[in-house]
């Protein structure tokens, strides 16, 4: 699965073979190989909405990739603002029955949220720590020393600290530095320099966004993206998958699969 912020663009790269494979170990690309199952997602306004999202195979490993938009959780029937609900419900205070009417889903559904989210929090924080770290907003993420609050309650307003910091640093270029007058001594080497850590940092996290529709994300379709599509289903552990968060790689932007990039890669353990 691929989380995709801009279907069109991603399906545009598809058929352009400019989407590299995200298997680890596959130098191959992705081509356009057959619609996937329709699939109906309710919304929080409790609307449902069809689609058919595209599905990529590579044309090395063989493998195939299904591009689900960030407003879909993989296997979920309800949507990713939806279970987002849910989930700052709970990290609010409520129980299942009291998030459960807040998401407008059936408390046993609901539960299944929170549980999942609740085992996988520890890992879910640390990621979260990563990517706000990397934009310098790490001190967002933890609770004022004075607040006690579950393991979920942690992740959650970690994510929301990591969403904040994926829209307002990440994905924003910085303005390009401005030559003075003078003979080109004044240049803001600063400015030079953050912006290239900006694009590094997006490099890692194996995201481009071509068209700036990730500026249009919502908080939780932002943290679905910098989860990569596995919010509900993040491993406890240190040993998460490599996975892409936004869309694959273009072919000419594919990182070398040596020790030092696969060292940074986000969400890893820290
Ligand atoms: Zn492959």
């Amino acid at each position: 699965m691929i989380t995709v912020v801009d279907p069109e663009a991603a399906r545009a790269a598809l058929a352009a073979g400019d989407l590299a494979c995200p298997e680890s170990r596959c130098a191959g690309t992705l081509r356009i190989w057959s619609p996937a199952r329709v699939r109906c997602v309710q919304l929080p306004d409790g609307q449902r909405r069809r689609l058919r999202p595209d599905r990529a195979r590579c044309r090395a490993c063989g493998v195939t990739h299904v591009l689900l938009p960030a407003w879909c959780l993989p296997r979920r029937a309800y949507s990713t603002d939806t279970v987002g609900t849910a989930l700052l419900a709970a990290a609010q205070g409520a129980g299942y029955a009291g998030a459960a009417a807040a998401a407008g889903a059936p408390i046993a559904t609901v539960r299944d949220w929170l549980r999942a989210v609740g085992r996988s929090a520890p890992a879910l924080t640390a990621q979260a720590v990563t990517i706000a770290g990397a934009a310098g907003e790490a001190d967002l993420c933890w609770p004022r020393p004075t607040e006690r609050c579950s393991a979920l309650t942690s992740a959650v307003h970690a994510l929301g600290a990591a969403a904040r910091a994926f829209h307002l640093v990440l994905i924003r270029p910085r303005p390009a530095p401005t030559r003075g007058p003078g003979p080109g001594t004044d240049i803001d080497y600063l400015a030079i320099l953050g912006e290239r850590h900006r694009r590094q940092l997006l490099h890692d996290m194996r995201l481009v966004d071509p068209t700036g529709a990730a500026t249009g994300l919502t908080p939780w379709q932002a943290i679905n993206v910098l989860t990569a599509g596995r919010l509900l289903t993040a491993r406890r552990g240190s040993s998460q998958r490599r996975s892409v968060p936004c869309h694959a790689l273009p072919r000419h932007d594919r990182p070398h699969h040596d020790a030092r990039t696969a060292a940074v890669r986000p969400f890893a353990s820290p």
